[in-house]
């Protein structure tokens, strides 16, 4: 097995972590970050709270009953985008090869920086101090492939350093219960257990053969692969996002129009507001239907101009959804993405939109979408949804 040059770097309780690096008064407090509005849930948890139980996708209620004396917070996405591009900048000090998995995590492949930095620990311990310079902790997990650098951190979890060198692959992860296998979720789970698997080790023991019957050719090789330590996935450098998007699974199957589209509004609100944060705009327009029978479809529609507002996106999903066999089943979840994007606001077709008023409409959209956005960052997700019903312009 090759050296251990994969780096996984995740910061620790990130959200809670930049509202105490952004006002040091909060240092050893518990800060709980997240919506506060009714059904407002936990987005972070400083260490401090964890203490009392609560964690993160929380609802919000039951984080203020655990841990009542705790600093809560809003969601302060500005300040989150802008540490996160910091933390980016670090690891780019000492690598072209950073793999973000979201704003505050990484893989990072530090095989070609040894010359310049040393070893990857010596590199690992830099990527700390500098972020440790801008007020944050986190924690680095290196090992020879993704796999073991994920389960490095994970385990080493806060402000920690773990390094799993070759020889010690077998030692650290035969222990580990089968759900440390990236793809066992509660099915997998319980056919591994039915076996009489419990631990990694247990199943390495079994052969590729074996395994592929008992879960199926692909997840049986993958295991297979897994559970002795193997992992050839590459460090892929900041790949640009394909499509963005947001579903919603409904707690009971949807029928009627009127509540379809109002959902189908809230997904391209939510949608359109990803698209802007991550200054992106896209051609293309997907609604996902699953219906109350599980079968899954699709349904596409692309453009000759570029879109990220949320009127736009939800004017082409609502034509989408109108579309459909109204014999069809209750719905039991709704999503819409765009696809076919691109950085940067849209080019827009002035001429197209221009309004009585002289101020074309696609300029008076944009100004909507800013709004909504701000709204969004000053009261959370659950404002900017009852804005954007009350104020964007219903169609005929
Ligand atoms: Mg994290």
């Amino acid at each position: 097995m090759s050296r251990p040059s994969i780096l996984h770097v995740d910061m620790d309780a990130f959200y809670a972590s930049v509202e105490v690096a952004k006002d040091p008064t909060l240092r050893g407090k518990p800060v709980i970050v997240g919506g506060q509005g009714g059904r407002g849930v936990v987005t972070s948890a400083s260490y401090e709270a964890r203490e009392f139980g609560v964690t993160s996708a929380m609802p919000m209620i039951r984080a203020r009953r655990l841990c009542p004396h705790a600093v809560y917070l809003p969601n302060d996405f500005d300040s989150y985008l802008a540490y996160s591009r910091r933390i980016r900048a670090v690891f780019m000090s000492v690598t072209p090869l950073v793999e973000p998995l979201s704003l505050d995590e990484a893989f990072l492949d530090v095989s070609g920086s040894v010359k310049l930095f040393g070893d990857p620990p010596e590199i690992g311990r830099l990527v700390k101090e500098r972020i440790l310079a801008l007020g944050l902790t986190c924690t680095v997990g290196i090992a020879p492939n993704k796999f073991l650098a994920k389960l490095a951190s994970t385990i080493a979890k806060p402000n920690g350093f773990l390094v799993i060198e070759p020889e010690e692959v077998e030692s650290f992860l035969h222990p580990l219960p089968i759900t440390a296998l990236w793809g066992v979720g509660q099915q997998t789970g319980e056919a591994l257990r039915k076996l009489g698997l419990k631990t990694v080790g247990d199943v390495a023991t079994l052969s590729r053969r074996t395994l592929e019957r008992a879960v199926g050719d692909a997840l049986g090789r993958h295991l297979h692969e897994l559970a002795n330590g193997r992992d050839d996935r590459v460090v892929v450098p900041d790949e640009p996002a394909k499509s963005v998007g947001s579903e919603e699974t409904f707690a009971r199957d949807i029928d009627d129009s009127e509540e379809v589209l109002r959902e189908l509004l809230r997904l391209a609100d939510r949608t359109a507001g990803r698209l802007r944060a991550k200054g992106l705009c896209g051609r293309t327009v997907t609604i996902k239907v699953r219906f109350s029978n599980f079968k899954t479809i699709t349904r596409s529609r692309t453009l000759d101009h570029e879109l990220d507002t949320s009127f736009e996106i939800y004017d082409v999903a609502r034509a989408l959804y109108r579309m459909l066999d109204p014999d069809r089943p209750r719905i039991r979840l709704l999503g819409v993405s765009v696809s076919g994007v691109v950085p940067g606001p849209p080019k827009r077709q002035l001429e197209l939109l221009e309004a009585s008023d002289g101020k074309a409409a696609g300029d008076r959209r944009a100004l909507a979408a800013e709004a909504m956005d701000d709204i969004r960052h000053r009261f959370g997700a659950d404002a900017v949804t009852q804005a954007s019903l009350l104020e964007e312009p219903r169609a005929p």
